[in-house]
């Protein structure tokens, strides 16, 4: 996971360098033939896009409308729209989340090439080094391997599990260069006399920064070991230190940066496109009210069924850690 960190110091667009990224449903959900075809080219580097979100709203995915229709030879016919799909261009192929013809949530794995889907480019303020926008399914087929074994929500739940932890990895990577750049910047100031002192507030700054961002890391790095081990509380973990991480990364990085002057605010600045990155990660892969809420739902919920007070839940998480 740590890799992830490492990448997004480079560039937060290098996101799905470590493991399969989304294409891990397919490796872990797939059949034999589907898996077959697929872990290979996604081990030879090539992506895999997931495809959720509805016009309706990414938060609510249990409301998928994109709807399967029995077709010829066994198949499933399936039409919808999805919004604000990322690697809309680049991936080979899309973990597609969808009805079945009973009305169950359901994910398949769909080749990018199939005829019926149709794209259509929006560009991104941020995260923009994959295409982004709207994917369109006119009776796209998918055949029984195609389909990933287990209820769609089962399969969003385990998958981000494990996910959200290398995206946070990556955007925490992303801050922490920031905090690079500005100590680097700093000490050359002052070295070279052009500051004569550093002020106490940017000292402040500094050091607030770097225990914000070592402790988000820190409890990523333990919501990520928690998913290895497939424990119970992995969900809770991987929702609440992304949605924490990445506010923690946005806000420190908007401190930092007025650090740099104005040098910062330049179109061309690496400062400036990790903020646009950053900014974009408070939707991608969960929306953070969505995520602290279904974390503090999980504390009320747990309080009900389980004895321990509160301090003894969070007595708990630490032994965990
Ligand atoms: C850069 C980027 C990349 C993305 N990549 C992908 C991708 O590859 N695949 C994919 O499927 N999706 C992708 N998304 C979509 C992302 O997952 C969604 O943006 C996210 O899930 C939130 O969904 P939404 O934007 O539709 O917001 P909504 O779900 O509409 O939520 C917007 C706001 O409305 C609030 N809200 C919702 N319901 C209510 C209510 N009943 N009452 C009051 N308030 C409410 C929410 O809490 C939230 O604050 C991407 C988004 C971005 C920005």
């Amino acid at each position: 996971m740590l890799v992830q960190f490492v990448c997004g110091y480079r560039d937060i667009d290098l996101r799905d360098s470590f493991g399969l990224g989304h294409g891990s449903l397919i490796a872990d959900h797939g059949s034999p033939g589907v898996r077959q075809k697929w872990i290979p080219r996604l081990r030879a580097g090539e992506l895999a896009g997931i495809a959720i979100t509805e016009c309706h709203g990414g938060s609510r995915p249990a409301e998928t409308r994109t709807q399967a229709v029995a077709g010829p030879g066994g198949t499933w016919l399936v039409t919808g729209r999805k919004t604000w799909i990322s690697r809309l261009n680049e991936a080979a192929v899309f973990v597609l989340f969808f009805r079945t013809p009973d009305g169950r949530l359901a994910a398949a794995a769909v080749d990018a090439t199939e005829e019926g889907l149709r794209r259509q480019p929006i560009p991104p303020t941020g995260l923009a080094g994959w295409a982004w926008g709207v994917l369109e399914l006119d009776a796209v087929p998918i055949r029984r391997d195609d389909v990933l074994d287990g209820s769609g929500m089962r399969l969003l739940r385990q998958h981000f599990a494990g996910y959200r932890p290398l995206v946070t990895a990556t955007a925490l990577g992303g801050a922490a260069a920031v905090f690079d750049t500005v100590t680097a910047r700093l000490s050359a100031r002052q070295f070279s006399g052009e500051l004569p002192r550093l002020r106490d507030s940017a000292l402040i700054t500094l050091g607030r920064a770097h225990v914000q961002l070592a402790t988000a890391l820190l409890g990523t790095v333990m919501a990520s070991n928690v998913a290895e081990a497939g424990g119970a509380e992995a969900e809770l973990w991987g929702a609440a230190t992304k949605a924490h991480g990445i506010d923690v990364a946005n806000t420190t990085v908007a401190e930092l940066a007025l650090l740099l002057g104005a040098s910062g605010f330049r179109a061309d600045c690496q400062t400036a496109k990790i903020r646009r990155d950053l900014n974009g990660l408070l939707y991608a892969d969960g929306i953070h009210d969505s995520l602290y809420r279904a974390a503090g739902k999980h504390h009320v919920d747990g309080a009900k069924t389980t004895v321990p007070p509160p301090r003894s839940r969070l007595e708990s998480a630490a032994r965990t850690a």
